[in-house]
């Protein structure tokens, strides 16, 4: 190992390695999370047809002005309009149909009388007479007038044919797919979410839910990394933990290009004995080396490996083992990569400024890029700052004080200590 890397280096050179997806058509729900590549237009107005916005009457205004409680306007009931049914009847003077809310307006009327302004007909109560055949070939009280195109949604009146329904960019969150579901649209074309593939090296790993043996630990990493990047919007397959051997694992990674986009390792990347993933993945490419294992200046997460792999020159970014080093490192080199995948515009954490909550100053080692845990409360009202305290140590071993922390404490190179009350940046986790 030659120079260090900073933090800011690593990450450029994993984001100039790494294309946006090649986009696909896909089902709606299956396309959620994704951007569009594609400007959608509307095909039919929004409503499709004029309807009523309330149960009620269907009148045409002329019949009910000046109608009163005291003197109510007597209309003939000459049909019903559910929603969804097509066979409308014309409604002419001196008549009323009685219409459910999203049913189409009948030809003849202009205005919805809403049920509570009337009788309901026959006598009934407003609730009752909205049950089925209540009011229907009958009379109703109409007690206040209405106005032309009252309680009526017109066609087009959310959105007409032919406008942008959706920009090309657009990330498909749950109101967008419910607007392209409501023009119609039943597939989209967008940029798929990456196929991560989740390898955990280590001897010493067994799953969670079997029985520890002597100096063994459960294998959190490979949950925590598959859990983030579903997080960061991935399809994650967690292949497990993979035994300290170069063979077995030189099989496993390749046996897993063929449904990769992306490859992420833990552990095995330092350089003891049993550093089996530096071994491996500096090979892999019969020799090539194209995956480079560098020193990061930064705290945790030093020992850092990159590189693209296999016929596809797929990513492989390969993280530290130590559960803190790991998460923290996933964080700020593989989510990026994930998001960028995704042709996403921004791929990075928003971060924000606040105050450090300690009693007493930390220091922090000169020269390296520290992320600390943190346990982050957004600004009061009427207070411009929120506060961060940090939660645990700064070994990378933590994983309890981990899962308290909601940010981390993005400490510059240059800071080497951090006075109670000082300005601090903090990189939101869970936004
Ligand atoms: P390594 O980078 O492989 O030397 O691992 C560094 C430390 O992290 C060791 O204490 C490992 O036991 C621990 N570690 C490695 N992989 C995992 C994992 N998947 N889950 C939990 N701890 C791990
Ligand atoms: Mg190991």
């Amino acid at each position: 190992m030659s120079e260090t890397w900073s933090v800011e280096e690593h990450l450029d050179d994993i984001l100039s390695s790494v294309r946006p997806l090649e986009p696909i058509e896909l089902q709606l729900l299956d396309a959620q999370g994704c951007v569009l590549v594609e400007d959608v237009s509307v095909p039919t107005s929004l409503p499709p047809f004029d309807n009523s916005s309330m149960d009620g009457y269907a009148v045409r205004t002329a019949d009910v002005e000046g109608a009163s409680e005291e003197f109510p306007a007597v209309l003939a009931v000459i049909g019903d309009v559910a929603a969804g049914s097509g066979d409308l009847p014309v409604v002419g003077p001196g008549q009323a149909a009685r219409i459910m809310t999203g049913a189409a307006m009948p030809p003849g009327a202009e205005a919805v009388v809403p049920v509570e302004w009337t009788d309901g007909g026959l006598g009934a109560g407003p609730v009752e007479s909205m049950l089925p055949g209540a009011g229907v070939d009958g009379e109703v009280r109409v007690h206040r007038p209405v106005t032309t195109a009252q309680h009526v949604r017109p066609r087009g009146s959310d959105v007409r044919a032919g406008a942008l329904a959706l920009s090309a960019g657009t990330v498909l969150g749950p109101p967008q797919v419910g607007l392209l579901a409501a023009i119609g649209r039943a597939r989209v074309k967008v940029r798929p979410r990456p196929r991560v593939v989740v390898v955990s090296t280590g001897s010493e790993l067994i799953q969670p839910g079997e029985q520890l043996g002597s100096g063994q630990i459960y294998d959190s990493n490979s949950f925590v990394l598959t859990s983030a990047a579903r997080d960061a919007g991935a399809i994650a397959y967690r292949v497990g933990s993979v035994t300290d051997d170069a063979d077995t694992l030189r099989a496993t990674i390749e046996d897993q290009l063929i449904r990769a986009d992306i490859i992420v390792t833990s552990g095995g990347v330092s350089v003891g004995a049993y550093d089996v993933v530096k071994e491996v993945l500096s090979q892999i490419d019969e020799g090539s080396g194209n995956v480079e294992f560098r020193r990061l200046a930064m705290q945790p997460g030093k020992p850092q490996g990159f590189g693209l792999i296999g016929p596809d020159r797929t990513p492989v970014v390969a993280l530290p083992g130590n559960p803190v080093s790991s998460y923290v490192s996933f964080e700020l080199f593989v989510r990026p990569a994930v998001r960028a995948l995704m042709g996403r515009a921004s791929v990075r954490r928003e971060t924000a400024r606040a105050s450090l909550d300690v009693e007493e100053a930390l220091t922090s080692p000169g020269g390296k890029r520290q992320f600390l845990r943190g346990s982050y409360l957004p600004p009061a009202t009427g207070e411009a700052l929120g506060s961060v305290r940090p939660v645990g140590g700064a070994g990378s071993h933590l994983i309890a004080a981990l899962a308290q922390a909601n940010v981390l404490i993005d400490v510059p190179e240059k800071t080497t200590r951090l006075t109670p009350g000082e300005e601090v940046t903090v990189v939101l986790l869970d936004q």
